[in-house]
């Protein structure tokens, strides 16, 4: 390695030169040295060495102490030149990703470890998030709309989320460079160890706020507090989700929310039962309506109808109430509501109904058909 060329001669710039000098010159000397551009054989060797002077007199911090103490200032670098120390590898990706997506309308090929980068820094979606809501019965057979209220992080409308009180407030942070990250090395007995963490200084963002926006205090949102209507639709089901499109985290960078989603838990009725649109009701009938048929007020969700039971309806047979369970509104289909007889025998009998009931065993005994025991027994013979 030849000796190294001080870094100000480099990048060929004074002593004196501001933050946006030695910007424009690294730019425009990392666009001329580039090894995907310039095929000249030391093209290489110039690109490293211009960046690795921009890494240090892009840095306060760095510069100050080159100024100071020259190479031997300078961690590393005096031992093996170029590539050693803290100017390892390309610390100035973001810079050279600016430059090279003007030129090639994308990142660089070579250099695709900036990828990290570049994610950090773009947009994204923010988190969904979830909550509970418990609902009666009727209210899921009908639907209906209920208001909720929500803590909402909404992009701060003065400074479009930057933060900043004015776009020219917002520079690139000068200790990663706006990397968002830094390396650190540790020297120990069996090497130099480099461990990368976020930027201290800016958090990981990549960049630094001179003065913040007054609205939002320099955080980029607001919380404001919503009532935001939310429609359940008739038919929904226990366990379902409502989804409500931007109410959930706030996104990053300027990235849309997430989205809020809604359990539904539906409380049990103590009659009704569902499957899907259809409603299911037990109906206790006495032995005598069952025997010889009566018509019966059934209640359901619309309210009550009336229904006629049959002459000799046996326990357990099924009536159907067409169009009486739930109408979908999800696919606009209409339920029914089926009824199960269940016979109830009354064991609180008046004394008449008592000498009834004797009567009518007596009758059947003496009936010329069989009875419904007589032809029990005679099946285990
Ligand atoms: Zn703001
Ligand atoms: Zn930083």
């Amino acid at each position: 390695m030849a000796e190294k060329r001080d870094y100000y001669e480099v990048l060929g710039i004074s002593k004196g030169a501001s933050e946006d000098e030695i910007k424009k010159a690294y730019r425009s000397l990392a666009k001329k040295y580039h090894p995907d551009i310039n095929k000249a054989p030391d093209a290489a060797d110039k690109f490293k060495e211009i960046n690795e002077a921009y890494e240090v007199l892009s840095d306060p911090n760095k510069r100050a102490t080159y100024d100071q103490f020259g190479f031997a200032g300078m961690d590393g670098s005096q031992a093996g030149g170029g590539f050693g120390g803290f100017s390892q590898g390309f610390g100035s990706m973001d810079d050279l990703n600016d430059i090279f997506s003007s030129f090639f309308g994308g990142g660089m090929g070579g250099f695709s470890s900036s990828s990290r980068s570049r994610q950090r820094s773009g947009p994204q979606r923010g988190s969904d998030r979830m909550m509970r809501m418990k609902i009666s019965f009727m209210d899921a057979c009908f639907g209906k709309t209920e208001t909720i209220n929500v803590d909402l992080d909404e992009t701060c409308s003065a400074c479009g989320g930057s933060g900043a009180a004015s776009p020219s407030d917002v520079e690139t942070c000068s200790t990663c460079r706006g990397s968002g990250t830094v390396v650190t090395q540790q020297r120990t007995a069996f090497g130099v160890f480099q461990t990368q963490g976020v930027c201290p200084d800016c958090k990981g963002t990549g960049k630094r706020i001179r003065k913040i926006c007054p609205k939002c205090k320099g955080q980029g949102y607001n919380r404001r507090r919503v009532d935001k209507e939310i429609r359940i639709p008739s038919g929904i089901a226990d366990g379902q989700q409502l989804r409500v499109q931007g109410l959930g985290e706030r996104g990053i960078n300027g990235g849309p929310n997430g989205d809020l989603y809604i359990e539904i838990n539906v409380e049990p009725h103590p009659q009704f039962e569902r499957d899907g649109r259809n409603i299911y009701l037990e109906i206790p009938i006495s032995a005598v309506d069952a025997t010889i048929g009566t018509t019966i007020d059934v209640p359901t969700i619309h309210g009550d109808v009336s229904m006629k039971i049959p002459a000799g309806t046996q326990n357990g047979r099924q009536f159907r109430l067409k169009g009486k369970g739930i109408e979908e509104s999800r696919t606009g289909r209409q339920g029914d509501q089926i009824c199960i007889v269940t016979i109830k025998v009354d064991d609180d009998l008046s004394r008449r109904e008592k000498e009834l009931y004797k009567e009518l065993q007596e009758l059947q005994g003496k009936r010329a058909g069989e009875s419904i025991w007589t032809r029990f027994k005679k099946s285990f013979s």
